[in-house]
């Protein structure tokens, strides 16, 4: 059995507290805050405590799902991909472009957030554009 104290930062917000997942053989088994960290100081809110359940939950989406004929389907990332784009599309010609906002992550890097929102504004034509770390 090899157990493991890997140093890490919260994935849930932009607070960035620093955390440690304990793991047992390379599974994620325990989370616990990091003391040393500046911006938490040995504290974590509810999600930071749990942060490691969803890394192994059996609900966790593994691919892309269209819901066809009122049941949830597995699809390619290109038929997602595509299914988006043409319903983006359609709303935006049938109901302008500010009846489509652009919900963001502070799980992504700024590079991501900024094509994101260069997607929003460049492609689809709406300032609609926001964060969960805006908590
Ligand atoms: S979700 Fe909670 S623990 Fe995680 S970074 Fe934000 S405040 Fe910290």
């Amino acid at each position: 059995m090899n157990f493991s104290n890997v140093s890490t930062i919260c994935p849930y917000c932009g607070c960035g507290c620093g955390m440690i997942l304990q793991t047992i053989d390379q599974e994620i088994i325990n989370t616990l805050p990091s003391k040393s960290n500046p911006i938490n100081e040995g504290k974590l809110c509810i999600k930071g405590w749990n942060v490691h359940d969803f890394v192994v939950s059996s609900q966790r989406a593994t691919q892309p799902l269209i819901r066809k004929d009122g049941d949830l389907k597995e699809v390619s990332w290109n038929e997602v991909l595509e299914y988006v784009a043409k319903e983006l599309m359609r709303i935006k010609d049938q109901y302008g472009p500010d009846s489509i906002a652009f919900m963001s992550s502070a799980k992504c890097t700024n590079e991501e957030n900024f094509l994101f929102q260069k997607l929003a504004r460049a492609v689809v034509g709406t300032n609609n554009v926001d964060h969960c770390a805006r908590l």
